[in-house]
Order: C-alpha cells, then structure tokens, then sequence
C-alpha cells in the first residue's frame, strides 16, 4: 500500500468540480447565478460549439474587487455567507464558493470585471487551477467571464459530453428557466453568433412564456396568485389541453431558484389529476416565496433540490391554490382549423429544441377523424415558431362570452343535433359546441359516485350467489389492511375458508360488472400503486368501470337525452373532461368557420 498523503488543491478542486460541474450547462447556470446574485439588471450569455470551445457571459453587476479576484477562485470562498447561521437566511442564489474554483480546475478562464468605484477593471487569466495573469484593463463596469475549452484537462469527463447540439440544447433550457424566473433581468442568449433569446427585462413573466414557449401556450394559461401565511405563489398555470407526456412543462421555482421538489410536483400533479389523461403533465409556471426559514437548502450540491420544514402544508397550499385556479372556469378547447398539409410536419426540424414541441392535444385527433369527411381540413394546433421576435405582442386574453355550462346560457343552447352518433352539436352565440356524449355521460356517472361517496349515501347490491376468490398471501393482506375502504363504498367481503374470501355484495353501479377477475383485478392495482389513499384509487377504479355501463358512442340518444345530459353536465366541479382526462367537450367559432368559407379573411 503506497503513503497516506493529503492531495494537492488542484486535484481537490478537479475532483469538487465533478460534482459542481459536470457539462457546459453547469457552467452557464453557476455564472448566471452569480451575476443575478450581483444584481445584475442586464446579462449576455454566448457559446459556441454547445459551449464546450466557448462561453462568455457577461453582466452590468457590482463586479469584483481587483484585490478579491484570486481569493474567488479559491474553493469555498464566497461574499455571500460568513456563518453555518447565515445558511437559514441565505436568499442568494449560490454561497457554497465552490463554482468558480470548480470551474477554473477544469477549464481556460479569463475575467475582466470593474466595480463601479474603480477608474480601472481588472483582466484575470486562470488556466486548470493556475493563475496566468493580472492586468489593469479599461472595461465597462460589470463582469465578464469567458470560458474556453472546458474539461481540456480531464480528456475523461469531456469524452462524456454528448454533441454541441444536445449540449447547447442544454444551456438554452437552463437560460431559459432563469430567464423564466427573473422577469426583471433582461437576459440574452446567442449561440454561434444567432440571438436565440432576448428578454426585455420588463417584468412580465408572461412575456417570457410567450418567448420561450409561444403563442398557443401563452394563450392557454390562468394566472395564480394566493398567499398563506408562511408564503405566497405567483405565476401561471396551463389549461389541462397544454399538457404533456413529460414533466418538462413543470417550471417552479422557489424564491427565485429553480429546483426539483417531489412535494410541489406531487401537489402540482393531483391538482391537475381530475384534468388530465394518465401519463400528462401540466404546464406551470409559478414561483413559491417562501420564509427561506423554512428551507433546509444545502440538501443537494447544485442545490438543485431542497426540504421545506413544514412539507405537508406546502403541499396542501399548492394543490389548493392549483384546485381553486382551475376550479369553476371554462376549461373548453377550442380549435383552430387548418389545411391539411399531407406531409407529416418536419417537427423535428422545423424546431429548434424538439423539447418545445406542443403536443397535438388529443381532441384534434378526434377533430381530425370528423374533418376527414368534410372535406380535408384538420384541426392542427399552431406550432410555436421560435424564437419570438421582441417586438411581438403578447395575445390579449379574450374577455369570455357566457359560458356553455351556465345557467345563463341555459336558454340559449340550440341543440343542433347528433354527429356520427357520438357527438352532440350545440350553438350557442358564435360557438358550437361538440359534446361527446360517452365521455359526458360516464362524467356524470363518475361524479354521482363520488357525491354519494362522500355522503355515505352508497349503495350495495348484494350478490346471490356470492363471488368466491382465492387470494395470495400479498392480497390477502391488502385486503385486510384495506377492508374497511372495501366496506366504506359497499362491497362485503367475509373469510370462506384458508385463503377464499365470499364478496357477498358490491357497490349499485358495479353490479353485473363484479367478476372474480374484476376483484382480484382491484386488489392488484392497489398492490400496484402501493402507498396513496386506498379510498381514492378504489374510486378511480368503480369510475372506470362505471364507463363500462355509460352511453356508449356509436348510440343513439333522443335529443330529449341529450338535453338531461347536458343538464347534467351543468351541475358538476369539473364538467370538461371525463374521469381519464379526456375532454368532454369542444368549441370552434364561427369565425373560424367564416375564414374557411372566405366570407372573412
Ligand atoms: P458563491 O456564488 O457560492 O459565493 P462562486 O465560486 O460562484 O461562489 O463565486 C465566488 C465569489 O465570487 C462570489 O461569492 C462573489 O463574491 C464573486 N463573484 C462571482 N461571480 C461574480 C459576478 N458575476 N459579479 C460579482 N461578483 C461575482
Ligand atoms: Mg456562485
């Protein structure tokens, strides 16, 4: 075994570094941090080659003090915290002092920075951990860093970077979730010489998702603002028909920081859960300001994840300031119709970052199935064209006409008549309507349930003869942890014996649909979802099923039917989508009819 030796600085920044920086992106968050952390109001960040050959990012902050450069770049060293005390109350972005001798360990620095006191600014060369140079430069005030072939001295961790493209896919995501989160600070980003982004700094947030994302999301969202008293949330939420496969429409923020949070997607995601089809993700948009108190933030060395001392109740706050939002509007898509273009969209090409992508929403798939028969034309959803040009407006939010499902309108519905023995048209103003009747049938079901439910007025139906079912160790138990659940909404299970149970009644509406595989099916998908509330999932489950016996399409209803069915409808939470996310119900204008009639251009 060779000597026990301390290791040199060099080698523990580089090994520090793999933590702190581990791609271009790193760098550019870290170094935007810092200049927002230096108040700056202005910041230009450029690359070239994804940034691994070149980042140079500048900003209009306090800048340096020409004695204080070589003492950043050691580890540790930070203007931001003085005591383990200070942690508590930190509401700078960084303060571990580790960015800049990470960076410096692996990469080709220089600096030029001038505070505003100061005639002169300084130019600092920092090569793979050594200093090169000093000089007094003339520059503007503010602080310039360029970084130049990162990892050039750890040939291991560069051969890990994927390509320029990705990586600069990278970089713009993480520009564009600070630029997201400070409305305030004009923010710029160019890659090889192209302006990809260019915030104004005017502190519309709203303008930023318009840049970043576009039109059809911008004008899509509610905006949210509700306070507790530990805090306050503040920002946008999509309408459940921007949603995606993915979480990456999930910004939040936490006093300003980007971070992951189990608690707040969670809260964010059952918000959204009655909205939405299984595996969709919302799009959101929000800062929580919190009692920085109440963060245990040094959980994660990017600090890219934190604790919140009272996590129940932030969770609670956000699911109910999300609920409240989407509770009691409009939530109806409305469709835009388009030519067809017979070639699938160059999607791919077409966008720069495929992550931007708007998913076509699910109705315009069914919009397509009926436009087929009328004549070619479809119902696409405009793609955002990036980047937003600056002098772009944001859309004005329309001032809504009376809505479909009021008591209003009520009088005013001209029921039109059935489409494809599916669809119900309703006029109403200078809309239609299409109202799927399965989906808004088996809402209806859904919620009469659940209302029962909660008033204990369920009904069992009992069974003659009862369902015998052999469970396995693993159901037997769940079934004994949960039966109390099983009973609560009017099944009956008894012990018939070793490992066989008698399910001697069920709930009313899932009479006839009980089978043994329908039951063993439940305890299942309980094992399957595992932690959650049992009552819940069971309920998810008799909806679903509850489907079964809802009108189904392809039947005909009279339009006295379809009239209750509508009435129905008026009277729920959340009347637009089935209990799988699907909507229940869509509009077009009749401007959009009138544009492809040509009577309006
Ligand atoms: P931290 O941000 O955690 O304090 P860093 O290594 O990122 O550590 O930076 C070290 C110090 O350098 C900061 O605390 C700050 O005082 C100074 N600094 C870094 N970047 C800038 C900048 N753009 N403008 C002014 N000061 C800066
Ligand atoms: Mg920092």
């Amino acid at each position: 075994m060779p000597s026990i030796q301390v290791l040199d600085q060099n080698t523990i920044n580089q090994i520090a570094a793999g933590e702190v920086i581990e791609r271009p992106s790193s760098v550019a968050k870290e170094l935007l941090e810092n200049a927002i952390d230096a108040k700056a109001t202005a910041i230009t960040v450029e690359i070239k080659d994804g940034g691994i050959s070149f980042i140079r990012i500048t900003d209009n902050g306090c800048g340096i003090k020409p004695e204080e450069i070589s003492l950043a770049f050691l580890r540790h060293s930070t203007s931001k915290i003085r005591t383990v005390e200070d942690l508590l109350t930190v509401s700078s972005l960084g303060f571990r002092g580790e960015a800049l001798s990470s960076i410096a360990s692996v990469a080709q620095v220089e600096l030029i920075t001038k505070i505003p006191e100061a005639l002169n600014g300084a130019r600092y060369l920092i090569e793979g951990g050594q200093e090169q140079k000093v000089e007094e430069v003339g520059c503007p005030e503010g602080t310039t860093f360029l970084i130049r072939n990162l990892f050039f001295n750890t040939p291991a961790r560069k051969k890990f970077l994927k390509t320029a493209q990705t990586e600069a896919g990278y970089i713009a995501e993480v520009v564009e979730r600070i630029a997201l989160s400070h409305p305030e600070i004009s923010i710029r980003f160019i890659h090889n010489n192209q302006n990809k982004l260019h915030t104004s700094g005017n502190g519309s947030l709203k303008d930023i998702i318009y840049q970043v994302y576009g039109r059809e999301i911008t004008a899509n969202l509610f905006s949210i603002n509700t306070e507790s008293n530990f805090g306050n949330i503040q920002g946008f939420i999509g309408k459940p028909l921007i949603s995606r496969g993915n979480r990456s429409f999930e910004n939040y923020y936490v006093n300003g920081r980007y971070i992951r949070s189990q608690i707040i997607a969670r809260a964010i995601e059952d918000a959204y859960q009655p909205y939405l089809m299984q595996h969709k993700y919302p799009f959101v948009v929000f800062n929580l300001s919190i009692k920085p108190e109440l963060l245990d933030i040094n959980v994660h060395p990017t600090k890219m994840e934190l604790r919140f001392r009272n996590s129940q109740e932030v969770y609670e706050f956000i699911k109910d300031s999300m609920t409240k939002t989407l509770g009691h509007k409009e939530l109806i898509p409305e469709i835009e119709l388009k030519e067809i273009d017979k070639k699938p969209l160059p999607i791919e090409n077409a966008h720069q970052k495929p992550s931007y992508r708007i998913p076509e929403p699910f109705e315009t798939k069914r919009m397509e199935e009926i436009m087929e028969y009328t004549g070619g034309y479809t119902a696409n959803p405009e793609l955002p064209s990036s980047p937003k040009k600056e002098e772009e407006k944001v859309p004005e939010q329309l001032n809504l006409p009376v809505q479909l499902l009021s008591e209003e309108a009520k009088p005013q519905h001209k029921i039109i008549g059935q489409l494809f023995q599916t669809y119900w048209l309703v006029e109403l103003q200078d809309k239609f309507y299409f109202i799927d009747q399965h989906a808004a049938h088996e809402k209806v079901l859904y919620e009469k349930i659940i209302k029962n439910l909660k008033n204990k007025e369920y009904v069992s139906q009992l069974l003659q003869p009862p369902i015998i079912v052999t469970l396995d160790l693993k159901q037997e138990t769940l079934l004994k942890q949960n039966i109390k659940s099983f009973e609560e909404i009017g099944f009956t299970v008894e012990p018939f014996g070793g490992r066989e149970y008698a399910v001697s009644a069920v709930p009313y509406n899932l009479f006839g649909l009980v089978s043994k595989e329908v039951f063993l099916e439940m305890l299942d998908h309980l094992l399957e979802e595992g932690k959650g509330n049992t009552q819940t999932l069971l309920l998810e489950q008799i909806a679903s099923m509850s489907c079964k016996t809802a009108v189904k399409g392809n039947f005909s209803l009279s339009t006295e039917e379809a009239k209750s069915l509508i009435d129905q409808l008026l009277t729920l939470e959340n009347p637009y989508h089935c209990p799988h996310g699907r909507p229940t119900i869509i509009a077009m204008t009749k401007t959009e009819i009138e544009r492809k009639f040509k009577r309006i251009l």
